[in-house]
């Protein structure tokens, strides 16, 4: 349960729902409940709710389309703030373009503006450089804290800066260097529990490049197909593990025999070893089961320790 105090002085700028199942919000559908759930249109709401957060220091996490993420069947104690942008595009505030002599362009975007869209509208205007995003069912503010990429492009590649909010309404602008990049990596991520609060992502900028949009267009085509023809369209996370430097998760999950495995109604997809569907009422412990599963074989097998890609929040169910 969120303190009433803080819930009276949120309610007062979002709409707030307690006990709000977080399976809804994460794209493989699967974890309990969150004691309180704010979602974010734009901007300016995400500002006014991390006032009220930080202020309180309320246990807190931001999420986009929760597209890499799993909550545990326990849930979340604190405030989920969903983070996703339902306008963004063509003559929107949201979008900012900035031409240069060069023919390179500086696009600056909201944090909650989903990938795909950007990636579609940026192409069709003959701006290249995320054309590699489509498909990728997550918002702009995640890929940069995942440094999200696909067929050779990541975020790391086109990212100028990204605009970070601290507590005490402190604005950071920083580049991929401050962000110590690598596969996958950000610090975001992975080291902010060293000054105990989470940075949030506001706002976005990406050097791009001009080209035709016909030739974006098929490019964006291209990708697609590669996509469909090689992922499952059920429910998932994604990639469940990172690439080890020697195969792809994937190849290692399907030599050790694993693909169509079932826990429940999770699955390691029998088309694509490293996505793990859920086939209905999956719960995280069935994902779980599955996850540790591959880790066992694919160690056994290859002596390869294979490491999440995902992340993996919240209470165990006896908590
Ligand atoms: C079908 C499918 C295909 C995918 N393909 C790819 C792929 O090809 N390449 C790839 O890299 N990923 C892929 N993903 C994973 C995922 O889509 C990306 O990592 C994406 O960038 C995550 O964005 P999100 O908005 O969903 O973030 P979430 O999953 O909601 O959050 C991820 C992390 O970012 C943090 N976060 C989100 N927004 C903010 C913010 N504004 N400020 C601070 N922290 C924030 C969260 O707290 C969390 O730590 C795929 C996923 C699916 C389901």
């Amino acid at each position: 349960m969120l303190p009433t105090n803080i819930l009276d002085h949120l309610t007062k700028i979002a709409h707030v729902r307690e006990n709000e199942p977080l399976s809804h919000h994460v794209t493989i559908r699967v974890g309990g409940t969150a004691a309180g759930y704010v979602v974010a249109r734009d901007l300016q709401g995400l500002k006014e709710i991390m006032r009220v957060v930080y202020d309180n220091r309320l246990d807190f996490i931001v999420i986009g389309a929760g597209s890499n993420l799993l909550f545990r069947d326990g849930g979340f104690s604190g405030l989920v703030i969903e983070n996703f942008n339902v306008k963004g595009g063509a003559g929107d505030s949201s979008v900012q373009l900035e031409e240069n002599a060069d023919g390179s362009c500086l696009v600056k975007v909201e944090s909650g503006i989903p990938l795909a869209r950007l990636s579609y509208y940026l192409s069709r205007n003959g701006f290249s450089g995320l054309e590699w995003a489509v498909g990728i069912p997550g918002t702009i503010g995640g890929a940069v804290v995942n440094n999200a990429g696909a067929h050779g492009g990541s975020i790391g590649n086109i990212l100028e800066a990204a605009y970070i909010l601290e507590p005490g309404d402190v604005l950071k602008q920083v580049t991929p260097a401050d962000l110590e990049y690598s596969y996958r990596y950000s610090n975001i991520r992975y080291k902010w529990r060293e000054n105990g609060y989470r940075p949030v992502v506001l706002q976005v900028t990406l050097r791009l490049h001009r080209e035709s949009p016909d030739v974006l267009q098929k490019r964006i085509m291209l990708y697609s197909g590669r996509r469909r023809s090689s992922q499952p369209s059920q429910p998932s996370s994604g990639s469940m593990f990172k690439n080890p430097l020697s195969h792809t998760a994937g190849w290692l999950i399907d030599q050790a025999g694993l693909k169509g495995t079932r826990i429940g109604d999770a699955q390691i997809s029998s088309r694509h070893g490293n996505f793990f569907v859920n086939r209905g009422h999956a719960s995280y412990s069935d994902v779980e089961q599955l996850m540790n599963m591959a880790k066992d074989k694919v160690l056994q097998g290859f002596d390869i320790a294979l490491e999440e890609e995902v992340e993996i929040l919240g209470n165990d169910a006896s908590e």
